[in-house]
């Protein structure tokens, strides 16, 4: 099933900011696809577009997602609740019974390894550990359609390589569809099934890599030769060389 379809979509601002020309992306169920590009090249309009938080001026986005979680590298946790009513809290926005909202917070908790600092503050945890509960509150909703903006580029790199690999391992259980805006191309290739590129502003798509690692992914995978090799590749794009 198609998630998220755009096809030749452009956006210009009132201003006259051009952010992104002829885009065409589609993500289905089961895809993941990563997305890197110069500061200002259009990443996070593209996921605005995506959400349906803005609206093209040109082409076209059709969502097939029932179901969308919007990850950002603000976990957004309110300070005074503890991590499993910061966990609960998006069931609870959206009317889910006590009892329902209360199991789907323990599985998710238990998905991202928080289960023992369900009844913390916030306050109480690591940056990484924040971010693992902004992803159990997404997964409560369980999602069809994942849309991530850099959402580890505040972490450290040992933290972000731990969510690294637990993003990938929940997109290898669950078979979500994901697209992943992120400035690291270890990133990208390591979760995803596909890497986009694009341009500076405005964003078009200068490559586009198919990523042929199967999940589970390793976390060793990050230091293997074909692994280093298409890395290679994605960085000589970025840097304006071609595919
Ligand atoms: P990225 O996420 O790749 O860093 P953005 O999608 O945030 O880039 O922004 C793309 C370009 O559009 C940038 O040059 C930004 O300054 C510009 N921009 C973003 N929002 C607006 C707006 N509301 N009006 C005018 N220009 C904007």
């Amino acid at each position: 099933m198609t998630l998220l379809r755009m096809v030749d979509v452009g956006l210009r601002f009132p201003d006259g900011t051009e952010a992104l020309q002829g885009m065409d992306l589609s993500v289905a169920a089961g895809q993941f696809v990563a997305v890197v590009g110069p500061s200002g090249c259009g990443k996070s309009t593209l996921l605005r577009l995506a959400a349906g938080l803005a609206a093209p001026s040109s082409g076209e986005v059709h969502r097939g997602a029932d179901e969308l979680a919007y990850v950002f590298q603000d976990p957004a946790l309110l300070p005074w609740r503890t991590v499993r009513s910061n966990v609960e809290l998006a069931a609870e926005l959206r009317g889910l019974s006590k009892a329902e909202r209360r199991d789907r917070a323990t599985q998710a908790l238990e998905l991202v390894g928080l289960t023992e600092f369900a009844g913390h503050r916030p306050g109480a945890l690591s940056g990484g550990m924040r971010m693992r509960a902004s992803l159990a509150r997404s997964l409560t909703l369980r999602p069809d359609l994942f849309l991530f903006d850099e959402p580890f580029g505040a972490l450290d790199e040992i933290s972000r390589e731990r969510l690294g690999d637990e993003v990938a391992r929940l997109f290898g259980e669950r078979g979500f569809g994901a697209v992943f805006v992120t400035h690291s191309v270890t990133e990208a290739v390591f979760l995803s099934t596909r890497v986009i590129v694009l341009s500076e502003r405005p964003g078009r798509v200068l490559g586009d890599f198919p990523v042929p690692f199967d999940y589970p992914r390793p976390p060793r995978l990050r230091f293997d030769e074909r692994f280093a090799h298409l890395a290679g590749k994605v960085s000589e794009c970025l840097r304006g060389g071609v595919q």
